[in-house]
């Protein structure tokens, strides 16, 4: 296969990814649904570094729109409940994964992007970055990089069955350029790193906390007065959290009966969400 092919193919299935969310939104089944109102591109030169919690600046959200982000995983004892709760409001999410967790379960990883989800990264091990040494840093964010992107097309089957090895597993920058820092902590060397390599670094604007233990109806509560307070913006969540699992269906329901949209966020080059779809098996 040429690179000219692949470019062409790959510009293809990424106009079909963005496609697929919009229809998604569009043909959801279920009539009262939330849905995913709207995809926004985010590029890494106009938007490098997003959320308030974090940075000065954030996605150009309108008022009582929402990102929804989840941390942390896949980790399969949750993972499918937030995925179940998702597909019944025709919502679409981004998924910050840990390398590791991608390693041990890739058909989650793979099932996730499959889903029209939106897959970015978040280390290989967790660690805090800041009490790291540089070197040591940089390579845990690209080992994480490279086992995200080997779970998602470390072997890719073209449309005629044929399986080929996929060039560029271990590249820099990840074919979906999104990062978050494990607890928010980051260093000025790593931030210039990823900003140099093309990759928007995501803090939050709001989220629910669900670090610390508490009911789901607690959660629902904290996290729908925050909301309130601040309208609209990027969310954080933690998939592997039963208690996130288990209160994210009412919280749907209430960005529904509260007048909220969902964003779903993608890369602005074409050629980088071009093999998030591809071979969902
Ligand atoms: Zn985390």
């Amino acid at each position: 296969m040429t690179p000219g092919f692949t470019r062409t193919l790959c510009a293809a299935v990424a106009a079909a990814t963005v496609w697929t969310a919009a229809a998604k939104a569009a043909e959801c089944p279920r009539k009262d649904a939330l849905g995913t109102s709207r995809v926004l591109r985010v590029d890494a030169a106009t938007s490098p570094r997003v959320g308030l919690k974090s940075f000065p600046q954030t996605l150009p959200l309108q008022d009582r729109e929402v990102v929804l982000t989840f941390d942390d995983g896949p980790w399969p004892g949750t993972t499918p409940q937030v995925l179940a709760a998702l597909a019944r409001e025709c919502v679409l999410a981004t998924f910050f994964m840990i390398g590791r967790s991608a390693s041990a379960y890739p058909e989650l990883v793979r099932r996730i992007a499959a889903l029209g989800h939106t897959v970015g990264h978040h280390t290989w091990s967790h660690p805090n970055i800041k009490y790291m040494k540089p070197d040591a840093a940089v390579a845990d964010i690209d080992k994480g990089f490279a086992a995200v992107e080997k779970a998602l097309h470390g072997t890719v089957t073209t449309t005629q069955g044929i399986g080929i090895a996929t060039p560029g597993i271990a590249s820099a920058t990840p074919t979906t350029p999104f990062f978050r820092y494990p607890y928010f902590e980051m260093t000025p060397a790593t931030l210039d790193l990823l900003q140099n390599r093309g990759i928007t670094v995501f803090g939050a604007d709001l989220w629910a906390s669900d670090w610390e233990p508490m009911k789901p109806a607690q959660q629902l509560k904290l996290l729908t007065e925050r909301l309130q307070a601040a309208r609209k913006g990027i969310i954080l969540l933690h998939d592997p959290k039963a208690q996130t699992a288990a209160m994210l269906p009412a919280f749907l329901r209430y960005l529904r009966d509260n007048g909220y949209r969902v964003v779903h966020i993608v890369p602005a080059a074409a050629a980088s969400t071009a093999r998030a779809v591809q071979n969902p098996k």
